[in-house]
């Protein structure tokens, strides 16, 4: 892999997406450290597949996939691979993403950046627009889940710099938003979300 390729930025609060080959690899950087990235793939034959966390799961029989996992689409067949990760390896499958309405929910009674719209707006960018927000994968997304299933909002147990490599096991669109969740603490007790950065590898 060459990790001299271009840096592109996600900037805070909003989204990107990108077309990888099968083969090809995406680095996402967690810049600033407490940053979640919701991410979602979608096969560029038919973007009726992507990515599923309700089909990752029980594929792996954990909540929470790790390094070296084979990240499965609502087919059943690898869309991803889960090749590296420098964090400490906390990442959410769990919760939907954010949208305007989850954020009328919190008390919001103004339109609020979200991930949803993130998404659609970053797809419609690369020319590939999709009408419905599958389950992201939360990386960095800290949701720790007791021995009754109760569940909290923790803050990123990542550091600046972390990244992680997902390679892609058919030709699909990646699409990133960088949260801009700023009333729980799940970007960081700052409750500040920041910037975050890509790359493509080989
Ligand atoms: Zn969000």
């Amino acid at each position: 892999m060459t990790q001299d390729s271009e840096l592109f930025t996600i900037p805070a609060r909003r989204g990107r997406a990108a077309r990888l080959s099968q083969g090809q690899s995406i680095q996402i950087v967690n810049t600033h450290g407490a940053q979640v990235v919701d991410t979602w793939a979608f096969s560029t034959e038919d973007p009726r597949e992507f990515m599923s966390m309700e089909h990752i799961r029980p594929t792996l029989t954990r909540i929470f996939p790790h390094a070296g996992d084979d990240l499965v689409s609502n087919r059943r067949r690898p869309i991803l691979h889960f090749a590296e990760d420098t964090s400490p390896g906390v990442h959410d499958t769990l919760m939907a993403a954010c949208d305007d309405y989850r954020y009328g929910l919190l008390g919001c009674t103004e339109y609020h950046d979200n991930c949803t719209d993130n998404l659609f707006a970053a797809l419609r960018n690369v020319g590939f627009p999709v009408t419905e927000c599958p389950s992201p994968l939360n990386l960095w997304m800290n949701i720790p889940v007791d021995g009754a299933g109760g569940t909290t909002w923790g803050v990123p147990a990542s550091k600046p710099g972390d990244h992680v490599v997902l390679r892609a096991e058919m030709d699909c669109v990646v699409a990133m938003s960088c949260c801009p969740q700023d009333i729980l603490p799940i970007n960081g007790e700052a409750r500040a979300p920041t910037e975050a950065h890509y790359r493509i590898l080989g």
